[in-house]
């Protein structure tokens, strides 16, 4: 099968995990603090927590912002549920905002009515969780415009956007936003196995998130409430969660952010190259902004019908390819129907999701591999593949 993503591991990520194995930290040790500086000097942010994983990241950057009970948090109905149930796990109400059906983003005019009327019922949300979904960011000045005019925080999900550009701009820089989320799961632009991290150019949030990723203890003298009774003294201040992560994930995150910039251009290679060869089919193909520069986290098509997706994608798995469906929107899960949500709620996203195929796409996505994918989507939809036209 070939997958619709995986990770690329190469010797000195090998390499650099075997040095952390035989060094004298599994955890808590020297490497954590090495990749957050490396990844906060990549994304433009003042500051990098890393952490166990995305999921984590989320929670955290929520509990950070003091989320709780009574609080309401929106996100994008086309998302990964993670970015609703970091709410959730506050204790916060969650709703969703509907998308562009063109790119899968968060719609920014549905976004603007919303806050309009939600103004108006006194339920302005605390917080938004943009998506840049399939690895292209949202419209940040738009929404930032947004936050400030109806006081409302920003968590932005990065998780498919490390090494994307957003208006000169890093994903991660934290410019139009409080803070920035990212995963390092093995389909992601970088991998550490499992991992996240959060960005922020504010040291108060980034201490927070610190202090709660480890159990809420402290052994910062600025910190402590009872009297310092020694070297050993740590208090704890908060109830935090073990978020941590351990020696051996950052070894590899290091390693594999050296090299951040030619796998996001293998990605856009990759991408070109489905450009070129699809064109011509009866689907519509993913149109990143041209202008800005995605992570191409994710091919997305998107075709005419709910019952052509489901051929399709059966007839390519069929012929092995891994192709794969972002995403169910997040308020059918059944969990979230049960908060009260259904079908005709987010018709965009809905609609989004009926159509929406992703293509293998990942950094060592080999061209034959690549060629089989789309002999076979030509196949599927029907269409006659001119002969010549893929041959490089
Ligand atoms: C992967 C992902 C997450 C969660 O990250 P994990 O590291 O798997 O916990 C959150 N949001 C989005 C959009 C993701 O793609």
């Amino acid at each position: 099968m070939i997958p619709y993503s995986r990770q690329s591991i190469s010797p000195e990520d090998i390499e650099a995990v075997v040095e952390a194995l035989r060094s004298d930290f599994l955890t808590q040790g020297p490497l954590p603090g090495k990749f957050e500086a490396a990844l906060a000097a990549y994304c433009g942010s003042a500051h990098a927590v890393a952490v166990s994983h995305g999921t984590a990241a989320l929670h955290l950057a929520c509990a950070a912002l003091g989320l709780g009970p009574g609080d309401l948090l929106w996100t994008s109905a086309i998302t990964f549920v993670a970015s609703a149930n970091c709410g959730r796990y506050c204790g916060a109400k969650v709703d969703f905002v509907d998308v562009d059906p063109a790119s899968g983003l968060i719609d920014i005019g549905a976004l603007a009515a919303k806050l309009q009327a939600a103004e108006r019922d006194g339920r302005v949300p605390d917080v938004l969780v943009p998506v840049h979904f399939a690895g292209q960011c949202c419209d940040l000045v738009a929404i930032h415009d947004l936050a400030r005019r109806y006081g409302f925080r920003v968590i932005e999900d990065s998780c498919h956007a490390l090494g994307a550009r957003h208006r000169g701009a890093a994903a991660g820089s934290c410019r139009w936003s409080d803070m920035s989320v990212f995963s390092f799961h093995p389909v992601k632009s970088i991998t550490t196995g499992e991992g996240g991290a959060v960005t922020t150019n504010d040291a108060a949030l980034a201490a927070r998130l610190r202090l709660l990723a480890s159990h809420g203890i402290t052994r910062d003298p600025a910190l402590l409430e009872q009297r310092d009774q020694g070297g050993w003294y740590g208090e704890q201040v908060a109830l935090g969660w073990n978020y941590r992560i351990t020696d051996l994930q950052a070894a590899l995150g290091l390693s594999q952010l050296q090299r951040v910039d030619r796998m996001i251009q293998a990605r856009r290679d990759r991408a070109a190259r489905y450009h070129a060869a699809l064109a011509s089919l009866p689907l519509a193909l993913p149109r990143h902004e041209p202008h800005d520069e995605s992570a191409w986290h994710l091919y997305v098509v998107q075709l005419a019908s709910a019952g052509l997706r489901r051929r399709v994608y059966e007839a390519l798995r069929a012929d092995g390819i891994g192709v794969q469906v972002h995403y169910l929107p997040v308020h059918l899960q059944p969990y979230y129907r049960r908060l009260g949500f259904g079908p005709g709620d987010f018709p965009a996203a809905e609609a989004f999701y009926h159509g929406a195929l992703s293509l293998p796409l990942h950094p060592a996505l080999m061209q034959e591999d690549q060629d089989r994918v789309i002999a076979s989507l030509a196949r599927a939809v029907g269409a006659r593949r001119q002969s010549g036209t893929h041959t490089e």
